[in-house]
């Protein structure tokens, strides 16, 4: 298989076509290509010789995904693709719009994949419950944006922010998460700013101390879901090698590094993590932590059998918590009839 050209960050781009005898700058326009112009195909690049397209069509990859399925939520505000990856596995992203509404801007919100499946077998992610198949290269990770991003293009719109929420673990991945947000950071080519982007950990600690060392402008969050070691080990297993006490050791040592508010994840659980007293433990153990908890009514998925919360009992988590002095708020349901809501990615292993 040929190299894909999105796994080159610029100096390998720009080196690899001066190898082939061609003057310095063309790697400039080969990376604006790509970047700027977000053309997919070799041909595309009108600003190149033709012998030199056909030279790198020859010998790099530029199809990183192939869209093998389109599902549009029933509202038309949620879109979810299955790409069909070199190797035959597959993978999902989905992007999301939300409209403009007091004083704030609308927002087209992608959300993608950091691997093939996910190795940390959180009982109710249909992620999780489909096992690790493969960590993503960079490319194919920078090439789900790229897809996107010249979508909405071609609809006259623009993405605003990448959610690191779909499926598979970014900390697992993380030298190749960091190089893809990295790419599309770069302000010659995709130039999307850092702190568009939102990351979200299970909450792997030696990787969130580095993340913070690396004083990242990213966004950070951490899947919480319980304010006890038990209830969240039963939920999510790496809560038996990373406790909840070293688990915020991590974050405040984060917020202390770079000053950035984190974000804790909770997916309300009814009568499992939705009470009052999960939200009191929780208050007092993240008390002076500049934080935010993001709750949402857990999605269904196949392999779980608990309920998401009602609203009436979010909205009684999310005011205990605010009362507490944390502040909440409580997500919508996105794409949910079409397995695109939070943790319902999951494609069955192998070539169809
Ligand atoms: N692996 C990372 C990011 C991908 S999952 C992580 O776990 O943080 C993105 C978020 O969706 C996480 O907070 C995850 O816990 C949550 N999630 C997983 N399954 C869900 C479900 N069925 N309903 C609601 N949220 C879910
Ligand atoms: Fe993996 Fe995140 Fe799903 Fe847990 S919730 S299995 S870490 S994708």
């Amino acid at each position: 298989m040929n190299p894909l050209i999105y796994d080159f960050d610029f100096p390998e781009l720009a080196a690899r076509v001066k190898s082939w005898g061609e003057p310095g700058y063309r790697g400039v326009q080969v990376w604006e290509g790509l970047y700027r112009n977000l053309w997919l195909a070799p041909e595309e690049f009108s600003n190149l010789p033709k012998a030199l397209r056909g030279k790198m069509g020859g010998l790099l990859a530029f199809e990183a995904l192939r869209p093998v399925a389109r599902h549009e939520s029933r509202d038309g505000e949620t879109q979810k693709t299955l790409f069909e990856l070199r190797d035959g596995l597959r993978i999902e992203t989905v992007l999301m719009r939300y409209p403009a509404r007091e004083g704030r801007q609308a927002r087209r919100t992608l959300c993608i994949s950091t691997q093939v499946g996910c190795a940390m077998g959180c009982t109710f992610c249909a992620t999780g419950q489909m096992g690790f198949k493969r960590h993503l290269s960079s490319g194919e990770i920078v090439a789900q944006v790229l897809y996107y991003a010249r979508q909405l293009a071609d609809e006259g719109e623009k993405l605003t922010n990448v959610v690191v929420m779909g499926m598979g673990e970014p900390f697992h991945n993380y030298e190749a998460t960091m190089a893809a947000i990295d790419r599309l950071n770069n302000p010659q080519g995709f130039a999307f700013g850092a702190r568009r982007f939102t990351v979200s950990t299970v909450g792997l600690i030696p990787l969130i101390r580095r993340f913070a060392d690396e004083k990242r402008q990213v966004n950070l969050a951490v899947s919480l879901h319980a304010a006890q070691d038990e209830l969240r080990a039963s939920m999510l297993p790496i809560n038996e090698k990373y406790p909840i006490a070293e688990l915020l050791e991590a974050c405040r040592y984060y917020v202390g590094k770079t000053h950035r508010r984190i974000t804790f994840e909770w997916a309300l659980i009814e009568g499992v993590n939705d009470t009052p007293e999960q939200a009191h433990i929780l208050a007092r153990k993240v008390k002076g932590l500049l934080c935010h908890v993001n709750a949402i009514p857990l999605n269904p998925t196949q392999g779980f059998a608990e309920r998401g919360a009602s609203r009436q009992r979010a909205k009684v988590f999310k005011e205990t918590l605010e009362q507490a002095g944390v502040p909440c708020t409580i997500r919508m349901r996105r794409g949910v009839d079409i397995q695109a809501g939070c943790g319902q990615l999951a494609v069955r292993a192998g070539k169809k």
